[in-house]
């Protein structure tokens, strides 16, 4: 079976290799020294000031951003499941919560952005999803956060990049938070979450906030090469690899470009095929269909070609197919999903088979990629 959701993805068997030896003690300087490698990795991932690892999915790090950068009220910006999700969090723990929401296809406009910054001054952070995988969309948020910082220099920016750290170049200026999760773009199994934070985060932590996400400790121990609490030895291990595997194989530029191609490949395959694209700003990470067959589509491609994508959730159950862009991901794995794709609509009376999504996915990612 092909996995193709956006989250898990499938690892790599290099990774999973590295990752089926004896479990190591997290505190001996061999351990620390993986730590200290993977550490470095990491800041030429994420290009931010720190990075602090979690042993949690990638909720723990929205949790940890929150209640260490928002001391007073969040701004959530809600254009699907995640989005809801930081402002769920803030509630929970007694912030103040200010939301923008809008239809799970629309990214939020820069204009709503600084409407509400300028209409309540208490607010201190702004959480905001890079690829929101609801529904697959793009937000715009290094504009946004750009805007932001000009009315409110000292307004925190939580940025979710957990479909697009790794996916997409980001720009981190405005940036004070980055987040990333292990069974995403990264390729590994979950329960690793990263962070990667400004110096004026660092600054707005102090002491930090909470007991278990108190990224003031995380900070403090990851510096030294270890973690607060028992590390995720394994994941690092598989972290490791996945971030060695990508620079033997070009760089996170050439992923970046390669995952790009494939994004435009898969994109202009569908609508050849007469779909829509769900989000009117689409990201990298997935392709999202919006089509009144969409499970049936979606049960052709497992039971008949071995091919798994992701439906949609809440109301759009049943309405939406997501397919998956994101990681080391082989041409011809993303040529086989649209050509299934093709014979489910054949298979459903749609259209005639004639071949034409392969033809088109393989004209874009092998005429201009590599
Ligand atoms: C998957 C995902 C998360 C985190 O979900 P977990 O299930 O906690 O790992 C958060 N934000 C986005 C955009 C995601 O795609």
């Amino acid at each position: 079976m092909l996995l193709f959701t956006p989250g898990p993805t499938p690892v790599p068997q290099n990774v999973r290799n590295a990752m089926s030896d004896e479990t190591m003690h997290h505190r001996t300087p061999e351990f620390e020294a993986i730590f200290e490698k993977t550490r470095t990795h990491l800041f030429k991932l994420f290009k931010t000031d720190e990075v602090v690892m979690l042993s949690s999915s990638g909720t723990g790090a929205m949790e940890a951003a929150v209640i260490n950068l928002c001391h007073n009220t969040l701004l959530s910006i809600n254009s699907g499941k995640f989005g809801e999700r930081f402002g769920k969090i803030a509630l929970a723990h007694g912030l103040k919560n200010v939301e923008i929401k809008n239809e799970w296809d629309t990214p939020a406009s820069v204009e709503d952005v600084v409407a509400a910054l300028q209409a309540n001054a208490d607010i201190d952070a702004i959480a905001i999803q890079i690829s929101e995988s609801a529904g697959g969309l793009r937000h715009s948020v290094e504009e946004i956060a750009a805007a932001a910082k000009e009315i409110n220099p000292k307004i925190m920016i939580i940025a979710d990049g957990i479909t697009a750290v790794g996916v997409e170049p980001i720009d981190v200026t405005n940036i004070d938070a980055l987040l990333a999760g292990s069974q995403k773009a990264l390729m590994l199994p979950p329960g690793l979450s990263l962070l990667g934070l400004s110096n004026a985060a660092i600054e707005k932590i102090g002491a930090g906030k909470g007991y278990y996400l108190n990224l003031a400790s995380e900070v403090k121990k990851q510096r030294q090469n270890t973690t607060a609490y028992t590390a995720a030895t394994t994941l690092t291990i598989g972290l490791l690899e996945v971030l060695e595997t990508i620079e033997a194989e070009g760089g996170i530029d050439a992923l970046y470009e390669r995952t790009a191609i494939r994004a435009e490949g898969v994109k202009a395959a569908l609508e050849a095929l007469g779909l829509h694209v769900y989000p009117t700003h689409p990201a990298k990470s997935m392709t999202t269909i919006d089509d009144e067959n969409a499970s049936e589509i979606r049960k052709l491609l497992k039971e008949e070609y071995g091919v798994n994508v992701a439906g949609g959730q809440d109301h759009l159950k049943g309405k939406i197919f997501r397919i998956n862009q994101m990681g080391l991901i082989h041409n011809y794995e993303m040529a086989w999903v649209v050509n299934a794709v093709e014979l489910a609509l054949d298979k459903l009376g749609r259209r005639t088979y004639d071949g034409t999504a392969n033809k088109i996915f393989n004209e874009i990612s092998f005429k201009i990629g590599k």
